[in-house]
Formats: C-alpha cells, structure tokens, sequence
C-alpha cells in the first residue's frame, strides 16, 4: 500500500483489465414509473405505489425528470444521446422483484459512447472509454437479518431510476478503477444527478477483471458484483486478479463467472456461473412507446450544464495560474471549489489555493473530516488571511491561529487578540531585540563580516525567537541590515 492507501498492481508479467459497471441512483422526488417517494431512509414500504409492488393492470408512466438527469449525466461523459432509445423487460425470478422481470434498456440505450478523464496522482491523465449508459429501474430488498425465522421485503427501493454506467475495458490497475469511481462520482455531483453516497448504496460498483499477458487477447473475466465503496473496489479487484493469475500459472482455466467479495476477508468467492443476455429473454416493453427526445430539449440540457471539473481545471491552471496538483485537488469536489471561489473574491488566488491545500485539507484530513463538515467557513478562513495580507500576523503565526480555531471554534481575530500575537512592526521595540542579540554575538558578527553571509540567517532568528515569532520579518531585515553594515 502507498500512503493513500491505493493497493498498485502486483500481478507479475500479467496485466490485469479491468471494465466497470456501476449503478448510480438518479436524483429525483419520485421513481422512474410512478410518482412514489425516494427519500432514503424511511420506514420499510412506505413508499411504495400500486405500480412498484406490481399489481395487476398497472402501467408505468415514464418519469421525464430522469430522462433529463440521464441526458444530463450523458452529455457530462462526453457522450453521445440517442434520440431514440427503448426500454425492454429483463426477466428473471428474485423475491424482491414482484414484477418478475426488470425494465431497463438493452440494444437502444438513452446513451451512448463518452469518455471520461482520469487525473492520475502522477499527474499524467488517462482516457477511458464510457461504453454506454442506460435507465433501468433498481429492484426492492430483502431483508434476512429481522427475524430469525423469516426474511422481509421491503420495497421502498422497488422502481427507483438508475443509471447503469459501462466503462471499456480499459482500465489497467486497481488504482485506476478507484480514480474512475472518484471523477465519475465527482462528475455526478457537479451535475446534480447523482448524491454519490456510496455508503447509502446510491452509487454500487461491478467490477470486471480479467488478466493476459501484455499485446494478447483479452483473458476470460470475472464480475465481482455490488462493491460498496472505493476502497473495496480496490482491494476486491486485487485480489481477483492475482486469484487468477495463480489459478492460470498452475495451469488451470478461468471461468466466465459472477464472485462476490466479502471486506471482512478480502477475499472473493463464487457466486453463481454468469448468465449471458439470452438468459433474460430481453424483449421491448409492450407497455411502454420507445423513446423519443427532441434535439432541442437535449440542447436545453446542455446549455444549462454547470462548469465540470475539467473545464474548472483547465480554468484554474490557465487563468488563475495554480499548479496541476492544487487545481485536482480542488476542483475534485465540488463544495471545495465552492469554497476556494469564495475565498478567492477576496484574496489572491495561489494564496488562497496554498492555505486551502496545504493547511486546511491536511488538519480536516487528520479529523477524518469532508469539506463541508469543516468547522472553519470559507469566510473564516478568508478573515485569517486578511490578517496576513494587512500584516497583523506572520504567516507562521497564521499556521497556529488555524489550530487553535479548529480547536475552538472561535474567528481569527478574537483568537489574535485574546492571545497577543499580533506582530510588532514598531521599529523602536524590534530594534531593542535587535541590540541585544548582536550585543551577545561578537564572535558571529565577526564571522559575517568576515564573508559568512549565512550567518545573517542566525541573527533573524535569534530575533525573531526573542520576540515570540511576532517581530515583522521585513523590519527585522532592515535593521539587522543597517546594523550589520
Ligand atoms: P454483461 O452485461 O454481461 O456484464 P458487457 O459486455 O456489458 O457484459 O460487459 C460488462 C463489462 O465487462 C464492461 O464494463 C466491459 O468493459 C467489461 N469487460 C468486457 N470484457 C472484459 C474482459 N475480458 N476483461 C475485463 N473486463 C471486461
Ligand atoms: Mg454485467
């Protein structure tokens, strides 16, 4: 493991390919074919419509709000729509699937090929192909865990609108597979039509893996199925591939087949041969017209797209000058370039990204804390650098003023005051420290004139040690300058 906890590929001369579907859940108030509720968390079926438990004689009546999310999550992967697309019935038995069948779309999906952009900690960038995405309605679920005698269904999640996002197979290593889940969650939260919480299952990961040797065919893969976050991703697609390729050196043969992996092991095990799509009998939904979108909604759509991360990078190194690194970092989220936009109506634009990078994620990343659980505001963080910039306080002094608001909760300001650290800039008293360090240092006066300009450094921070850190550097300079010559 590297220090960001990323496992790096440990597959020998095999490399490992990878291709991920992921299942993200549209942000909408109702379902995808009825006008239930999709709140999280509420009480076991209570949002439930007559059509999502699948009486008799129930129609859907298509949800125009996740066409539109779908369209929008397309045009964000840079991707193709199609005008038409249709949707088909998936058949298969499951307890928590009263319909016995699923309606999702097969040969004519809403969207087609894209891309997205990985930024890799290397700071090189890589190009993975989006295969395809389509709306399918995501089923109930069973619960085992209520009684010890029965299971329950509860089907609150029956008919909810996801998107089913199909990368190429073309990532390479586990760590690439984490990156495509961050920009992708990343991207689905710029455009607001995906919450990305992968901890409240909105957003549930299958991961492909096969192996070969470099320049041949693609080997037979595995789907490991429902990964629930990036960090099992990873460590599931790890061990998958170096599974096979022990499997394959000793000279056995990979089954196409669907594995589950269990966190607690770090394992993945079988769990049932793959089906292939003829298995599902797909055929188009008698109850349901194809679906047909005029060019100028989905021009409407892209007119009123955000600014996505990439194009807010792009922007951040061009024209406000900041390095690849900072600009990734925070333009990754979106509530951190939110915040660093507020910062940066008020102060310069490298400072601000500097203080943002460096000293704000590093003390939230120690608390295991997001941006937006941040005990410091945008306009706190913002008051602290206008001591800075107006020269009450060094910048070194700054570093502490920011623990000990992360500490108490208390505004820059307040915290300058009640401690005293305001920094003197009054000539007079700086100069006393001034006298006093060069009176206790003969032997280094002479060693400066003597042509050991280094020790120029010491004399600055003697005194500024004297002063508590509070002398202003730039007066220091000056006297010691004048004294010295
Ligand atoms: P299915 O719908 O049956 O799962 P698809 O053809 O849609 O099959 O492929 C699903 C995923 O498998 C895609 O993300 C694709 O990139 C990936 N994939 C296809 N072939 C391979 C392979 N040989 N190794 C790894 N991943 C693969
Ligand atoms: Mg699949």
């Amino acid at each position: 493991m590297t220090k960001a906890g990323i496992v790096k590929g440990n597959t020998g001369d095999w490399e490992m390919v990878i291709g991920l579907e992921v299942h993200a859940q549209v942000k909408s108030h109702s379902k995808l074919f009825s006008g239930a509720a999709t709140e999280f968390g509420a009480e076991p079926n209570a949002q439930v419509s007559l059509v999502d438990a699948a009486m008799p004689g129930m129609l859907p009546v298509i949800n125009e709000r996740c066409i539109e999310q779908a369209v929008r999550t397309g045009l964000g992967l840079n991707a193709e729509i199609n005008l038409r697309s249709v949707f088909d019935r998936k058949n298969y038995f499951y307890a928590d699937l009263p319909q016995g069948y699923q309606i999702s779309q097969f040969l004519e999906p809403i969207v087609g090929k894209g891309k997205i952009f990985l930024d890799m900690p290397d700071g090189t960038t890589r190009e993975i192909g989006v295969t395809r995405l389509h709306l399918e309605q995501d089923a109930g679920k069973s619960m085992h865990d209520q009684s010890p005698h029965y299971s329950y269904i509860d089907l609150n999640r029956s008919g909810i609108a996801l998107m089913e996002i199909v990368s190429e197979p073309d990532l390479r290593t586990p760590e690439e597979a984490g990156e495509y889940m961050k920009k992708l969650r990343s991207i689905v939260r710029y455009l607001d039509t995906c919450d990305g919480d992968m901890e409240k299952g909105s957003m549930r990961c299958d991961a492909n893996v096969s192996v070969r040797k470099p320049g041949a065919e693609y080997g037979t893969r595995c789907e490991i199925k429902n990964i629930n976050s990036i960090r099992n991703i990873i460590r599931a697609i790890q061990y998958e591939a170096e599974r096979q390729v022990e499997v394959l050196e000793s000279g056995g043969k990979i089954d196409q087949e669907t594995r589950l992996f269990d966190a607690n092991t770090g394992t993945t095990r079988t769990m049932r041969s793959k089906e292939d799509a003829h298995d599902y009998r797909y055929f188009p939904d008698p109850d349901l017209y194809p679906l047909v979108l005029e060019k100028s909604f989905v021009e409407s759509i892209r007119n009123s797209l955000p600014e996505l991360p990439d194009q807010k990078k792009k922007r951040y190194i061009e024209e406000l000058k900041l390095s690849s690194y900072d600009a990734s970092v925070i333009v990754s989220d979106r509530a951190a370039s939110e915040y660093y936009e507020a910062l940066i109506t008020r102060h310069d634009a490298k400072l601000a990204a500097n203080w943002m990078t460096a000293e704000l994620f590093g003390r939230l990343n120690k608390l295991d804390k997001t941006i937006e659980e941040s005990p410091i505001s945008a306009e706190r963080l913002a008051g602290l650098l206008d001591l800075i910039k107006d020269n009450t306080i060094s910048g070194k002094i700054a570093k502490d003023v920011l623990d000990i608001m992360f500490e108490s909760g208390k505004d820059a300001a307040a915290i300058v005051e009640e401690k005293g650290l305001k920094q003197v800039t009054d000539t007079g008293a700086i100069e006393k420290i001034v006298d006093e360090v060069l009176a206790a240092n003969p032997e280094n006066i002479a060693a400066y004139k003597s042509g050991k300009d280094k020790m120029f450094g010491f004399f600055v921070g003697q005194v500024m040690k004297l002063s508590g850190g509070k002398a202003n550097p730039g007066v220091v300079n000056d006297l010691l300058k004048k004294k010295l010559s």
